[in-house]
């Protein structure tokens, strides 16, 4: 048997309304989210409403089919891989001077001689503290005058070790992308999904969580054959 002790819950998702900032692209349309009343309680008794939004909508799970055909879809990623080991690796100082910073194996490393070896199976946050502009979209996707976005993310390098070398089950971020905003290839999306891992975007109060030693619960919905979901997240420490 498993139990989970824990003393406080930290809950790591963004909230799941029109004001999502979404990826800057001629397939998203500019309100992604969209919320329409169904049913009144004045007219029928009880509420409810009609929602449509992309699969990639405000704190939500990629899955690797959504860069790597015949790879795992939502629904088919293994339900016991969503409670998660989790480790914060902090790279808040150096995002501050360069916001189109990439985790390096060397801030790994140091993490790891601090806190000891990553465990294999471990879910890998990237803290930035980027999460703290959701509300206001222009610094949350700092585009420059050529339409190149500027946030920080995971490099390639360093994903490939953590999959290669730690045995991870995934990765997260608190901006729009496990890949830095510059990014042209999406290498790390890559990587990830190749290896059937999964990633975990625009999340939350990563502030709030320990550097190690706690656990983190991840729910989708399961739908059939998607390539994402969004998802509530929490942190159990
Ligand atoms: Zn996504």
């Amino acid at each position: 048997m498993q139990t989970i002790k824990y003393r406080k819950i930290i809950e790591l998702s963004q909230p799941l309304d029109e004001n999502v900032t979404s990826w800057p692209d001629d397939k998203t349309p500019e309100k992604p989210f969209l919320k329409k009343i169904l049913s009144r309680y004045k007219e029928n008794g009880f509420y409810y409403n009609l929602i449509s939004f992309p699969e990639h909508t405000a704190t939500h799970i990629d899955a690797p089919v959504h860069l790597c055909e015949g790879k795992y879809s939502i629904d088919q990623i293994p339900v016991e891989n969503f409670i998660m080991n989790a480790c914060v690796i902090d790279t808040t100082k150096k995002v501050k001077k360069d916001p189109d910073y990439q985790l390096l194996i060397d801030d790994i490393l140091f993490w790891e001689k601090i806190n000891g070896k990553i465990k294999s199976n471990s879910f890998i946050i990237m803290r930035t503290d980027w999460s703290e502009y959701w509300h206001k979209p222009a610094q949350y996707l700092n585009m420059d005058n050529s339409g190149i976005m500027h946030f920080p993310g995971f490099s390639p390098d360093s994903v490939e070790f953590l999959v290669r070398e730690r045995a991870i089950c995934g990765i997260g971020v608190e901006t729009l992308s496990i890949d830095p905003g510059y990014s042209r290839d999406f290498l790390v999306h890559k990587i990830l999904f190749e290896n059937n891992k999964f990633a975990i975007e625009n999340l939350t109060n990563i502030k709030f969580l320990p550097l190690k030693n706690f656990k983190m619960i991840a729910l989708p919905l399961k739908i059939v054959e998607g390539s994402g979901s969004p998802v509530t997240v929490i942190g159990l420490i």
